[in-house]
Parts: C-alpha cells; sequence; structure tokens
C-alpha cells in the first residue's frame, strides 16, 4: 500500500470538533488506499501551559523531568485521534514515542532522532489496520528516558517519519495554507509561496519562521522527503499549500523571497573583558558547555587592551548564561566590568537564494531601516541571509517596510 505521512499542529486538533474534522481529512486519503501515519502535536496552548508549570516549580529545570512533563500534552491527542477514527470505522491505534520506539539521543528538551525501527508498525499496517496515530515531539533515550524534539518537534516527527517509512509525501496540516513571505499574521501583505526550496525554508525556520522547526526541513532535504504545509481548515486539492523542495523545482524567485523575525533574543555584553588571546575561547566555552545557543556575535574595538563583548542567545536561556559566565569569573577564567542583558530586543531577517548572485540587499536593507528611523544593534550575514538586531517595539514595523522594500507581494 502506498502510504502517507499526515502531520497536525495544535490549532487542528484544539478541541474535539478539529480532531474530528482532521480525523475527516485523514479518511479521505484511507478511501484513496493509502496507508496512513498521522503524527499528532497537543492541543493548542497545552504545552505552553505544561511549560509555565515547570518554570514555576523550577526555573534550571532538570530536563529529565522537563520531558516528562511537556511531552504528555501529545499523549491525550495521540489516542483521542485513534478513538476519533475508530468511530468512523477506520481502523487505527496510537503510539507514544517510546512503544514506537523512536529512538533519540541523550539531548532532554532538544533532541535528536537516531532511528525508527519500522517493524512494529508495519507490523500492525498488515494486519488490517489503516491508520498508525503517533504522538509527535518524544522519543526515549539510550537511558530509557523521554526525550522531546525542542519547541515545533512534531514537524520533525512527521519527516522523520516520512523518510523511515518511505512515504510518498509528508503533509503538515496547520492553521495558515501555506508557507508565506513572512508571517501573515504580520501583514497582510504576506504572499502564500506556491514552491520554496528547501534551503530558504531552512533559513526561515532557523530564523525565526516557526510555521516548520528547522530540523524538520534538514531532515526533508536530506532524505529528499516531498514536504506540503497546508491548512486544516480548507478543503485540500492535490495541489494545494505550500511545497518545500529542492532549488531545481523552482522557475521562478525573487532576489529575496521571505522575511522572518524572532522575538525571542536577548543582547548580552560583557563590558570590559581583557583583549588577550583565548578570551573568547573562555567565553563561549563554559555557554556552550552550558548548553548556551550563542547566535551572533561581535567583539569591539579595544581600548587600553579591554574590549565589550556581545553576543545574542534566546531570551529563556539568559539566566543558564549569566550563571556560565559568574562561574567562569568566579574561577577566574575570565574578568569582567558587567554583564548586561538586553531582553527587549528581536531579529529581522531576510532570506533569499538570489543573494548568492545579486549585491546590493544589505544596503537596501539597511537604508530600509533608516528611513524609519530603527537603529541597528548587530549584523550577521551568510550566502543567503541577512540579519539584524533591533529594539524589539520596531519588530512588526521593520518586517512591514522590509516586505515592501523588497516587493514580496508581487511575484517575480
Ligand atoms: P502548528 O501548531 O500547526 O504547528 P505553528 O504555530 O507552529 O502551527 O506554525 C504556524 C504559524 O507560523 C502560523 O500561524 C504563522 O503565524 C506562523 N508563521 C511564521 N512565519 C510564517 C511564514 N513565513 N509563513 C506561514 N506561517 C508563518
Ligand atoms: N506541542 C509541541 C510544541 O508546542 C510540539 C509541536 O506542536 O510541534 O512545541
Ligand atoms: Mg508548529
Amino acid at each position: 500500500m502506498p502510504l502517507l505521512v499526515m502531520k497536525f499542529g495544535g490549532t487542528s486538533v484544539a478541541n474535539i470538533d478539529r480532531i474530528r474534522r482532521a480525523a475527516k481529512r485523514v479518511g479521505v486519503e484511507v478511501a484513496k488506499g493509502y496507508d496512513v501515519i498521522v503524527i499528532v502535536s497537543a492541543m493548542a496552548g497545552r504545552t505552553n501551559e505544561l511549560v509555565g508549570w515547570v518554570d514555576e516549580i523550577s526555573p534550571l529545570y532538570d530536563a529529565r523531568e522537563y520531558d516528562a512533563v511537556v511531552s504528555s500534552g501529545e499523549v491525550v491527542t495521540a489516542g483521542l485521534m485513534a478513538l476519533t477514527l475508530q468511530e468512523m470505522d477506520i481502523p487505527a491505534r496510537s503510539w507514544q514515542g517510546w512503544q514506537v520506539p523512536l529512538k533519540t539521543n541523550s539531548s532532554h528538551s532538544a533532541a535528536r532522532i537516531e532511528e525508527i525501527p519500522t517493524d512494529n508498525i508495519n507490523a500492525k499496517f498488515g494486519e488490517g489496520m489503516q491508520v498508525a496515530v503517533v504522538a509527535g515531539f518524544q522519543g526515549i533515550s539510550p537511558e530509557g528516558r523521554i526525550t522531546t524534539l525542542g519547541r515545533g518537534g512534531s514537524d520533525t516527527t512527521a519527516v522523520a517519519f516520512a523518510a523511515a517509512f518511505g512515504a510518498e509525501r509528508c503533509d503538515i496540516y496547520t492553521d495558515v495554507d501555506g508557507v508565506y513571505t513572512t508571517d501573515p499574521r504580520i501583514t497582510d501583505k504576506a504572499r502564500k509561496l506556491d514552491r520554496i526550496a528547501f534551503e530558504e525554508m531552512l533559513e526561515l525556520a532557523s530564523l525565526g519562521a516557526k510555521v516548520l522547526q528547522t530540523r524538520s526541513v534538514e531532515l526533508a532535504m536530506r532524505y529528499n522527503v516531498r514536504l506540503r504545509v497546508l491548512s486544516s481548515f480548507e478543503e485540500q486539492s492535490d495541489d494545494a499549500g505550500t511545497l518545500v523542495c529542492a532549488e531545481e523545482e523552482i522557475m521562478e524567485s525573487n532576489v529575496v523571497n521571505g522575511i522572518a523575525y524572532s522575538r525571542d533574543e536577548a543582547k548580552m555584553t560583557l563590558i570590559s573583558v581583557a583583549d588577550r588571546p583565548g578570551i573568547a575561547a573562555a567565553i563561549f566555552g563554559p555557554l556552550s558547555d552550558a548548553g548556551v545557543n550563542v547566535d551572533m556575535i561581535i567583539q569591539n574595538i579595544s581600548e587600553e587592551g579591554r574590549t565589550d563583548m556581545t553576543f545574542s542567545c534566546p531570551t529563556n536561556q539568559v539566566a543558564r548564561a549569566e550563571k556560565a559566565l559568574q562561574g567562569a569569573k568566579d574561577r577566574g577564567e575570565i574578568n569582567f566590568h558587567d554583564l548586561v542583558a538586553d531582553t527587549n530586543v528581536a531579529k529581522i531577517s531576510a532570506v533569499g537564494i538570489g543573494m548568492r548572485s545579486q549585491s546590493g540587499v544589505a544596503a537596501k536593507m539597511f537604508q530600509t531601516l533608516r528611513d524609519e528611523g530603527i537603529n541597528i544593534k548587530v549584523i550577521s550575514t551568510s550566502e543567503i541571509k541577512i540579519s539584524v538586531l533591533i529594539d524589539r517595539k520596531y519588530m512588526e514595523l521593520a518586517v512591514q517596510s522590509l516586505h515592501d522594500a523588497f516587493e514580496l507581494d508581487k511575484t517575480a
């Protein structure tokens, strides 16, 4: 039997009505003759609530217990989805991550998938089961503890299953009808893309466009999974939504194809550190050991042998970063006068594979922000993206004005 993976995000399973609606979509594919693996998220808002409880009890939590708690939302929706399908006379059963077993490494709260054995589920398909409903986002570590794949991780579960089972396609059902030139919640000029290249989607995702988890795009690219993003709220044709595919499958493309933002950024500055060989290693080593994901880095001009070092990291890692740096200071490995955290910043990025061959994108981006009176705090670039850190209060304005400046509402 040909096989499809269908993933339903939080808003698509937010209540019983929506679970029924999603199950109906699954029924349509089953009627066409597909075996289906359904990956479900927790009901909308549930994971945030669970994370909130953990934070309230223990801000510097034990990640193994964090995972035990936050993985629970998906357990509920997997069972409910299987029951709904059974009520429709579709043979279905649910699986939790450990039952598959979806094996991961031990990096709790950001675990990487290592292996998905297919025999267990395939045996059930062989016995006449038509839909396997799998709890997204969760797996099991070599130590036998529950792990989670990082926020948005059900996308990655879905793509990994599609790769492991050789699915014809991996459909990601969500609350928007595809991937847009920017978050449609920020500007109604955002335009839906029929196709987007893996590389661009990868950048957009890693720069904050949460429509797909970054790792899911990486896996789709590596294993050549046909990945589609579409709405669970509308009737869907076979070419609905956005296809994430190889660059060669795209005929026309703008220089900039997307604007991403991330409000979840903090800028940290170490004031007056000794400017000597090894100082960067002494600062960023302990940060890395503490699991802080440092993104942008700038070292300021040095005066009389001392300099300021600025870096950005996710807001929820500020406490960890402070603890790691204070520890290094207490051990005499580094010395600084002060450590200042600015949590009122946002990162805005312009992404496009066309940047490889066309210059002037950075200049246009800087001019646009200047015209709006927005100050740039940190800049970083790569082959196909430019990112800037700005005051968070200008985030929406920056996205809208860049979307206008690069004429993203128009097709190439
Ligand atoms: P789900 O719960 O289905 O996984 P998410 O909330 O994780 O859904 O992702 C969908 C959301 O991603 C949309 O509601 C939208 O606000 C946001 N988003 C951000 N950037 C984009 C983009 N470029 N295109 C489409 N959606 C985007
Ligand atoms: N429920 C998890 C989250 O909200 C995983 C997911 O929905 O993809 O992050
Ligand atoms: Mg998501």
